[in-house]
């Protein structure tokens, strides 16, 4: 069985180092003075084990695309503690006219797509969500109110997992099999808890192009990673706040120019092309005509399969079992 009961749902006794846990960065020592058991049982704690790339895609395809859309809406303003209505107005365009361009797009391109959503949001946006799945896209975690997570104890950790799994299942009426760290900042005590829910998957971490099994202390797990990177995300190159130096200082058409690279470099490799994008960002008018063209570019090449995270998960895993 795949997923276990609530009721084994436990603190599991940690394989770790205690002073290590803290806010899952090291915190104490400087780096320097660590012996080698430490800064090795730092560096084991969460690898990348074997590659999960297939020997091809679905029906012979020669590339995966996977696009994503990370619903974070009004919790880019309120994970920071802040209620500012002008500020949460940049997030609510997300919902209120980044999603609805986004499921237009893919409906017109007969694309699937997957979804990454905090708890918060869904409770916000509940009729979005079933949009989402009603159209045959995919709702996977996206913590609960877009928390940092290497700053939880594992107990808050736990707890907003446990409640963000609740809730897009409740909103959903279907358990989401994959997770996306909010920020990508995957904890010391992300991959236990990840195995505790029995997901398929995640997809916050970095270490290859290609999907490969998580290793938890070295113990191969069975959950895929499908990768990420900021070079295939928009927010980088198109984010903007005004409080900060972060400005949308990237051409549409510089992004376009960056992301057909990433994929024909996937294309040439027969691996996997993951793209993350946010509705708030990505929706804007001229950044959605982008996104058109180059879907637009993707669909005219022979043997492209585009695929949601679970769709790819699901076949990375038989590929190599
Ligand atoms: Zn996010």
């Amino acid at each position: 069985m795949r997923r276990r009961p609530k009721a084994s749902f436990v603190k599991r006794a940690p394989a770790r180092p205690a002073a290590h846990h803290a806010a899952g960065n090291g915190a104490g020592d400087p780096a320097w003075m660590w012996d080698e058991p430490r800064w090795r049982a730092a560096v084991n704690r969460v690898r990348a084990g074997r590659s999960l790339k297939p020997p091809c895609w679905k029906n012979g395809a020669r590339v995966g695309v996977a696009l994503s859309f990370d619903s974070d809406h009004e919790t880019s303003t309120l994970r920071e503690g802040s209620t500012s209505p002008g500020r949460l107005a940049q997030g609510e365009y997300g919902a209120r006219v980044g999603v609805p361009r986004i499921l237009d797009l893919l409906r017109r391109h007969d694309l699937r797509a997957s979804f990454f959503v905090p708890g918060v949001i869904a409770r916000l946006h509940p009729d979005e969500q079933r949009r989402v799945v009603a159209e045959g896209h995919e709702v996977g975690m996206h913590g609960w109110i877009h928390e940092g997570t290497s700053e939880l104890t594992e107990s808050s950790e736990r707890d907003l997992m446990r409640r963000a799994f609740d809730t897009l299942t409740k909103v959903t009426g279907r358990p989401p099999v994959g997770v996306r760290v909010p920020s990508w900042d995957f904890s010391a005590t992300t991959l236990p808890l990840i195995r505790e829910l029995g997901l398929l998957y995640d997809s916050s971490l970095m270490a290859d192009d290609e999907p490969y099994e998580l290793l938890d202390d070295g113990e191969p797990t069975g959950i895929v990673e499908l990768p990420v990177e900021w070079i295939k995300d928009d927010a980088p190159y198109l984010n903007m706040n005004r409080a900060t130096a972060i400005r949308p200082y990237t051409a549409p058409s510089a992004v376009h120019e960056i992301f057909r690279a990433e994929f024909e470099g996937a294309l040439a490799e027969g691996g996997l092309f993951l793209l993350t994008m946010h509705p708030h960002i990505i929706g804007h008018r001229s950044r959605i005509a982008m996104l058109d063209e180059l879907i637009r570019y993707m669909k005219g090449v022979p043997g492209v399969w585009f695929a949601t995270h679970e769709e790819l998960a699901r076949y990375c895993k038989a590929a190599a079992s």
